[in-house]
């Protein structure tokens, strides 16, 4: 084979990938290959929750390879899995925790769980969601685009305006397996669900013996200063998914399931090759537990809280803005036009920040973030904006 140079045609056009090739990451800053530093207000998608370089994923990353083993698999016990599931879970609301590899994958397992424990069918989701890209996780997301050139996706799964109850009320029936929804949808234009829709959905699913999930994919593990997004709105679910930042940028997902749900499954119902491996179990347990601090978290909300104010100023300053949304270090610009072109100015002055549906510009930094580094991100916003 002669000498292959770097090149983008050999990648699947599934990405409108743009701008430089990265090549290092210090704080909250990305590296382009020209030494060009980009402030990275994207943190890879809600994942780099701890920034670039961070020695705590560093040294846990060092750490799990000098045991010389990556992966094992799921046949034997490794104990950074076991672990972790247990720090998790006691976090959260007891029960038991299963490994994957996504976001999508998380949900994809919930959905199933569901259905083991209720030996019902039916999933409600709501507008403005996005739970992933694979058929079961499509199906409950909002995106007809997505979804039209691979239909039939799974079967029995109905959207419903988020925060109608009368809808609702009604999609919910005796047939319905699952619930699922965002505390405050990422996708979807970043959008907090009323804490009062939430406590509804918990009424609604204990009547009628459905599984609430929250997806926390996005918003879960401090990204809205609280560990877990729910903990805010006071309303436990019985599975709650994560992934993003769980393993500090290496690919995992987690399924959280209660007690009842937890004792319907047994060995053979769900599995995969790499979930919950000692590698990106060792590092997540690292990441939780600095982002569990309490410290680290009341930093989360207060810088939330001015990220918020400033981001409110700039919106009443700037007829273009409609609506400012978020809470914690996950906000959403809306405008009243295409967002696009303000993701590109922004990057021009090497500011990274991404949308959220065709017209929201989503903020979500690194959760290490300096006020310095917010500061000078939220000044070229305000420039890029006028
Ligand atoms: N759920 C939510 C709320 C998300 O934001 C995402 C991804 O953006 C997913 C699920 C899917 O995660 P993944 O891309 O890891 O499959």
């Amino acid at each position: 084979m002669t000498a292959v140079q770097s090149d983008a045609s050999a990648l699947l056009g599934v990405y409108a990938r743009v701008g430089p090739h990265f090549v290092a990451g210090e704080g909250s800053e990305l590296i382009a290959e020209d030494g060009t530093r980009y402030l990275d207000f994207v943190a890879g998608i809600a994942v780099n929750a701890l920034g670039y370089n961070h020695p705590v994923i560093r040294d846990a990353v060092l750490r799990a390879l000098d045991t010389g083993v990556v992966h094992v698999s799921n046949l034997y016990r490794t104990e950074p899995g076991e672990r972790l599931a247990a720090e998790l879970v006691a976090h959260a609301f007891g029960g038991q925790a299963f490994f994957c590899n996504s976001g999508a994958e998380a949900n994809e397992g919930a959905f199933k769980f569901a259905r083991k424990w209720s030996g019902k069918t039916g999933i409600v989701a709501f507008t403005g969601s996005f739970h992933g890209r694979l058929f079961a996780s499509l199906a409950a997301t909002d995106r007809p685009d997505y979804r039209k050139p691979f239909e039939p996706l799974l079967a029995g799964v109905q959207i419903v305006p988020l925060g109608d109850r009368a809808a609702t009320a009604r999609a919910v029936t005796d047939a319905t397996a699952a619930v699922i929804i965002e505390p405050l949808q990422g996708e979807g234009g970043v959008r907090p669900v009323e804490p009062e829709f939430l406590a509804f959905l918990r009424a609604l699913c204990d009547e009628r013996g459905a599984a609430l999930i929250f997806d926390e994919v996005q918003c879960g593990l401090g990204r809205t200063g609280t560990l877990f997004a729910y903990a805010q709105a006071g309303v436990t679910p019985d599975m709650l998914t994560l992934a993003k930042p769980l393993a500090g940028g290496l690919p995992m997902g987690a399924v959280l399931l209660s007690d009842p749900i937890a004792a319907a499954l047994g060995p053979g119902d769900h599995a995969t090759t790499f979930g919950g491996g000692p590698l990106v179990a060792t590092v997540a347990l690292e990441v939780l537990r600095t982002i569990a601090d309490p410290e680290f978290l009341s930093d989360v909300r207060s810088k939330g809280a001015w990220l918020g104010a400033r981001l409110r100023q700039l919106a009443a300053a700037q007829p273009r803005v409609k609506a400012v949304r978020g809470k914690g270090l996950m906000w959403g610009i809306e405008l009243g036009e295409p967002a696009a072109a303000v993701v590109t100015a922004a990057r021009e002055r090497r500011l990274l920040v991404l949308t959220a549906g065709p017209n929201v510009i989503r903020i979500v930094p690194p959760l290490t973030i300096s006020q310095d580094d917010l500061n000078r991100g939220v000044a070229v916003l305000a420039e890029v904006l006028a």
